[in-house]
């Protein structure tokens, strides 16, 4: 079977790290199975859809690494919908329904007094003609429900109807389509919710697989119906579980936390983002990831677990971290270029610096101090500095390699009978500026001999 899955956004904000979760699991699992991505954008809310958010949406993805082999917008395909509309009525499954949020509201208080699931009674489908002419003089608009499918002949008699799928990420699901109310598929102002474009979408779209987060999964068993009311199989379905903050708190799309753009904006590494996107909340370690075809390689649906994903985004800096200190030159190479670190030095620099940034920016500073000597005061006392002086004036001449620091450190030891932090700290400082950083055996020979005089305390 050929693979179509579909990552399908409302373009009404900026996407985090949860919208991304759902983006990658349908990229990978198309990656997986050599299927088809669809970038679909949900903006039948022509007042809260915004091309500019479709465009940062779209950046964000490439971004990240996702790339889609084609682009829909839902605003562009009203005339579907409408032929969808036109085939639910003619079937008889979509009717007009006019009371108003009040009314629904106070009959569904009076349904749960009596005992009675709280869901709509289908009072408007024996409406008399008298009746409706009389909302529609009164200027009232109607809105459409879907008939869900769950009676034998009479629709005011519902009975229990189970519609069940064997959920990728959760085992075989059941929902009973008496326990829900007959979706509103059409607004008063003739809008369209979610449902029907949605399912038109998928059909018209050859979806085969529909991966998304865990909060759709009621919303399937209605739209399992409704694939069937327009004549077509329903796709496979998978829900993932969500991405939430240790609190547990849920990620909006509205407040702007964690979104794509904020942590870009932070230094952080593409890869690193999708690893921990993809990987909290499976059963297996949530490891960076340097590349997206490594990252299929852990991605596994089946492996995802059905409780809440929690995440701590500090989680992210440890996985950058990580990421960096395996980056080969040549991936670094035209971002350091843009930094201005491009001579002949770039290389070692890279290779030196690499295990001691927090993002590839911090590069800078490295090369700074490498370039033009440590950047804050030294550090030292009287002692320190004669040590450092006496441990310089015992290195050979250059030039040097990564081999010079062995025999020369052992020879200082030997020589002043300072060891451990009381040897290297000093050394370090003299060198750096600061107690931390690369290892010496590499900074000796970016900085040679010159280097080293111009640092001797
Ligand atoms: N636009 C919907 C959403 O963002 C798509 C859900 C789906 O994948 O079916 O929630």
């Amino acid at each position: 079977m050929s693979v179509t899955v579909r990552f399908a956004p409302s373009p009404t904000g900026n996407i985090h790290i949860g919208n991304a979760r759902t983006a990658l699991f349908n990229w990978l699992f198309a990656w997986k199975n050599s299927g088809n991505f669809v970038q679909r954008f949900d903006d039948t809310d022509l007042a809260r859809s915004k091309q500019e958010y479709a465009d940062s949406i779209q950046y964000d993805l490439h971004w990240l690494g996702i790339f889609q082999d084609v682009t829909e917008y839902q605003s562009k395909r009203f005339d579907f919908y409408e032929d969808a509309v036109a085939r639910l009525k003619r079937a008889g499954v979509l009717y007009a329904c006019y009371e108003t949020p009040e009314e629904l509201d106070l009959r569904r208080k009076i349904r749960r007094t009596r005992g009675l699931p709280p869901v709509y009674g289908r009072e408007a489908l024996t409406l008399s003609h008298a009746q409706i002419a009389e909302y529609e003089s009164d200027g009232r608009k109607p809105h459409w429900r879907f008939l869900l499918p769950n009676f034998e002949s009479d629709p005011m008699q519902p009975e229990r109807t189970e519609v069940s799928w064997n959920d990728l990420v959760r085992g075989e699901e059941t929902i009973d389509l008496a326990s829900l109310s007959d979706p509103i598929l059409i607004r008063e102002d003739g809008t369209f919710l979610y449902t029907l474009p949605s399912v038109t979408d998928d059909i018209d779209m050859g979806i085969s697989h529909v991966i998304r987060g865990d909060d759709h999964v009621t919303n399937t068993g209605v739209q399992i119906a409704l694939f069937r009311a327009l004549g077509a199989e329903p796709p496979e379905f998978g829900h993932h579980n969500l991405l939430t903050a240790v609190t547990g708190e849920a990620l909006s799309k509205r407040t702007g936390a964690l979104s794509i753009a904020s942590l870009r904006e932070a230094g952080l590494e593409p890869m690193a983002i999708a690893s921990l996107a993809v990987l909290t909340g499976t059963s297996e370690n949530v490891v960076v990831a340097p590349s997206m075809s490594d990252l299929a390689k852990l991605f596994d649906l089946g492996a995802t677990s059905k409780s809440a994903a929690k995440f701590d985004p500090e989680d992210l800096k440890t996985l950058n971290r990580d990421l960096l200190r395996q980056m080969p030159f040549k991936e670094a190479r035209d971002r350091l270029s843009a930094l201005d670190i491009f001579d002949e030095q770039a290389e070692p620099f890279w290779m030196a610096v690499r295990g001691n940034l927090d993002t590839l920016a911090d590069a800078t500073t490295w090369w700074r101090i490498v370039k033009q000597g440590p950047e804050t005061p030294l550090d030292l006392s009287e002692k320190d500095k004669a040590f450092v002086r006496e441990a310089f004036d015992m290195l050979p001449p250059g030039p040097w390699d990564r081999d010079t620091f062995k025999p020369w450190i052992e020879a200082v030891k030997e020589k002043t009978g300072r060891k451990s932090k009381a040897l290297y700290a000093p050394l370090r400082i003299a060198v750096t500026g600061l107690p931390s950083g690369p290892e010496l055996a590499d900074l000796l020979p970016l900085l040679g001999p010159e280097g080293i005089q111009a640092r001797r305390p």
